[in-house]
């Protein structure tokens, strides 16, 4: 099957020849027939496996066919969880419908409304948004919703889940009743399914529903690594894959920032990614690590959901998830597409309930990395001269570390 034997208009093929798209990935080759014919979908399949073009070529075309012909207004209007994640599906948009006058645009939070708002005069066919600006935007009627026929929900569990579904049903109410709906993640359970069914017409079809959640290009282990030992161990992947792109998840926004001083003090350069970050600094830290200017980003499980970035050859869990589900995340950012990827989990002895809660929500054993007893002293050893001051540093950050638990969501 090639892209050139779908039903969709030859300005998508031409940007789809372009981008190096042969042929459909499983996810879009069911995908996108069903959205093309108007039916509601569940699509379910692995992290990077291309769900993201599995929704826009459909609606790019449904809305550039429609183009002069109805009435002009918002078509179709996508929601996602980050800042990040909708300026990345807005470029998908954008390069796919690149020759169709489709106007793609992303709406998010913590930037001036203004600027937004005249966007909407000049014409949007297809908005790329996250819940909470869409719908204040909305309340303060500066967007109209009767011409949409097309809502996507990315990330779907994450979206239905409690801190967005508020927003997104008030949204939804808005929403002419005749429309689509379209949810595509790489995780669902059954609660969030039930929400799911709440919210569309018809019966829905679930697309991929894959055994193991992890994609089969990702190599994933856990080592057993004590909490005071981790940094020791992040240096030592990170020297032995010199000149990859490493992305390290740890649980809080103050623990990201430790970790990267710690990484100063061993001379290696990293930056961070969280929500206390002002949105400018988070696109400037996305922009440095895209390009691979600077190699190592540390991140809480706000990156950890739908970001799409080339060549990120290691995941390192510094910490493990709170949400077993979140681990499929966090390691699907690598072995996107037809790449490869290598996760590793720290995990210390206080983490082990945490590892068999994940564990269970994969339905399978994570393998174990063994580390010998002389690698792992060896590992840690501060006798050795390069690592002279980490006794001092050590310390410190042990202070530091005293920060209370914070108490595990239980699903
Ligand atoms: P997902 O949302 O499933 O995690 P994305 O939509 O972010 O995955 O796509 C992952 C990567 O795969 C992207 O870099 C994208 O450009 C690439 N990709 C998507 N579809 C195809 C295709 N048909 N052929 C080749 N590469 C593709
Ligand atoms: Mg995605």
């Amino acid at each position: 099957m090639k892209f050139e034997e779908f039903d969709i208009t030859p300005e998508i093929k031409k940007s789809l020849e372009e981008l190096g798209f042969k042929k459909p990935t499983d996810i879009q080759f069911k995908s996108i027939p069903a959205i093309l014919k108007g039916e509601d979908v569940l699509a379910i399949a692995q992290t990077g496996t291309g769900k993201t073009a599995a929704f826009a070529i459909p609606i790019i075309h449904i809305v550039h066919e429609q183009k002069g012909r109805t009435h002009d207004g918002i078509k179709a209007v996508v929601m996602v969880p980050t800042h990040e994640l909708a300026i990345q599906i807005t470029e998908v948009f954008n390069s796919i419908g690149q020759y169709t006058g489709v106007k793609t645009f992303s709406l998010f939070g913590g930037v001036d409304q203004a600027p937004q708002i005249k966007q909407f005069e000049e014409g949007v066919d297809i908005l790329v948004t996250t819940p909470g600006r869409m719908f204040d935007l909305m309340s303060q009627g500066h967007i109209k919703l009767d011409r949409v026929e097309v809502l996507v929900l990315d990330e779907a569990d994450h979206m239905m889940d409690l801190g967005f579904i508020k927003d997104i049903q008030d949204v939804i109410k808005r929403l002419p009743k005749n429309r689509q709906t379209l949810f595509f993640s790489a995780t669902i359970n059954d609660k969030i399914k039930k929400v799911a069914y709440s919210l569309v017409r018809n019966a829905i079809r679930i697309q991929i529903s894959p055994k193991d959640p992890v994609s089969k290009n990702i190599h994933h282990s856990v080592a057993f690594v004590e909490m005071d030992d981790k940094r020791f161990f992040l240096e030592r992947v990170i020297n032995e894959n010199a000149d990859k792109k490493i992305l390290v998840f740890v649980r809080t926004k103050v623990r990201a920032e430790r970790v990267m001083l710690a990484l100063e003090r061993m001379g290696i350069k990293s930056i961070t990614i969280h929500s206390d970050k002002e949105q400018e600094d988070r696109l400037e830290v996305m922009k440095l690590f895209r390009s691979g200017e600077v190699k190592i980003l540390i991140a809480t499980d706000i990156s950890a959901r739908g970001i799409d970035i080339a060549n990120v050859d290691y995941v390192v869990n510094y910490d493990l998830p709170d949400v077993s589900e979140n681990y499929v995340h966090r390691v699907g950012r690598t072995g996107r597409g037809v790449q490869k990827g290598q996760a590793i989990s720290f995990c210390s002895e206080e983490e082990k309930d945490m590892l068999h809660e994940i564990e269970s929500f994969l339905d399978q054993p994570i393998k174990v990395l063994e580390i010998h007893k002389g690698d792992y002293s060896q590992t840690i050893d501060l006798t050795n001269e390069k690592h002279t001051d980490w006794k001092t540093l050590m310390k410190e950050i042990q202070k530091h570390d005293e920060e209370p638990k914070k108490k595990k969501k239980k699903r």
